[in-house]
């Protein structure tokens, strides 16, 4: 993720601002631009960046930032939508007369345009449901009822036919962090959550139905195993003793979907930390000759390979940072031989797909 500068004050800024620290001045995210510009009202009581927009547009402020300040994406003010790109993917949100909900799915909506930040920047399709019901995105914010009890009533997160539910809970830290530890998990986070089902949607469009399946299958195993079987396996008898050495997580080994999804979801948490740190003027060298790499736009790398001799030291640094800290790791991961075999594969399918 990139960082941004307030263009009136030269304040840094960053993608979930909704005004600039410094001089107050309003902020609103362009996803065509990948752009947090700094905002003047017109007379129309439209917005447009104080130094104008290349285009010479103007825009209007989501629905969900008048009434919640739950969002900062603009719409072209020639758009007859009242929703940004963002907030138009959503079929169904948390009740927000319930006050204990807003935080929560503010945090949800936060980790969704995250994810629509790489989704976009990778150059992927992003089309709603709303333009294409049978193959477009759609997400649902869900809320467990009072009486979950019932393991019926629960709410899964998951995806289903371009529809991806979350559970409101994984926006409440201590919630979250409760299910990791059942789930005997190193690593859970709201953004995780929407990177791993990102994966099993583009894995529709990208891998079923086309060629690419074969060699699909030669990585990632046979989609065609009984799937609800292969996840009652997984929840009884937990991961194969080896998984370290196929898979990147152990949830990864419970199913060829889930290796593909958690492949998938690893990709671009790389993608998006490298571009944080070159961003941020971090320079990694190279742990072996020590020399200094130059700094790429990881969104546009044409092989993995250029990620990885990068991705590997700033890991080393940054768990030794977060140790530093008192911290665990932030990337509790090995990369083994398989495992970046697979991140090659979902780096190639994304370039073939890219399409701006
Ligand atoms: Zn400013
Ligand atoms: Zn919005
Ligand atoms: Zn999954």
């Amino acid at each position: 993720m990139k960082s941004f500068k307030c263009q009136v004050c030269d304040q840094l800024t960053f993608f979930e601002n909704l005004s600039c620290v410094r001089c107050q001045h309003d902020l609103g995210y362009i996803p065509e631009d990948h752009n947090l510009a700094t905002l003047d009202q017109n007379d129309e009581q439209l917005w447009q960046p104080v130094d104008g927009h290349p285009r010479g547009l103007t825009f209007k402020k989501c629905k969900n930032t008048l009434d919640w300040h739950a969002c900062n994406w603009l719409i072209p003010a020639t758009s007859s939508d009242i929703y940004c790109r963002s907030c138009a993917l959503n079929n169904t949100i948390p009740d927000l007369s319930v006050t204990e909900n807003i935080p929560l799915w503010i945090k949800l909506e936060q980790g969704k345009r995250r994810l629509l930040y790489s989704l976009l920047r990778l150059g992927l399709p992003v089309v709603g449901k709303g333009i294409d019901q049978k193959h477009g995105l759609a997400f649902n914010f869900l809320k467990d009822l009072k009486d979950d009890f019932q393991e019926t009533q629960r709410v899964m997160t998951g995806h289903s036919a371009g529809l991806i539910t979350l559970n409101l809970a994984e926006a409440d830290d201590a919630e979250r962090e409760k299910r990791r530890l059942n789930m005997n998990e190193v690593y859970r986070s709201v953004l995780g959550h929407f990177r791993h089902e990102s994966g099993h949607y583009y894995w529709q469009h990208l891998i079923a139905d086309t060629q690419k399946i074969t060699g699909y299958r030669k990585l990632f195993g046979d989609e065609r195993e009984n799937y609800d079987k292969a996840m009652a396996n997984y929840y009884q008898v937990g991961a194969t003793p080896d998984w370290r050495e196929k898979h990147v997580t152990a949830y990864a080994s419970s199913h060829s979907w889930e290796d593909w999804a958690e492949t998938w979801a690893h990709y671009l948490n790389i993608v998006d930390s490298l571009e944080t740190a070159t961003d941020h003027g971090v320079i990694i060298t190279n742990n072996q000759s020590g020399q200094s790499f130059s700094p790429i736009d990881s969104y546009w790398a044409t092989s993995f390979d250029e990620l990885l001799e990068k991705w590997l030291p700033l890991t080393y640094a940054l768990n030794s940072i977060n140790r530093s800290s008192g911290q665990s790791d932030l990337y509790p991961f090995v990369l083994s031989r398989p495992v970046i075999e697979k991140l090659h594969y979902v780096h190639d399918v994304i370039r073939n797909a890219r399409f701006s």
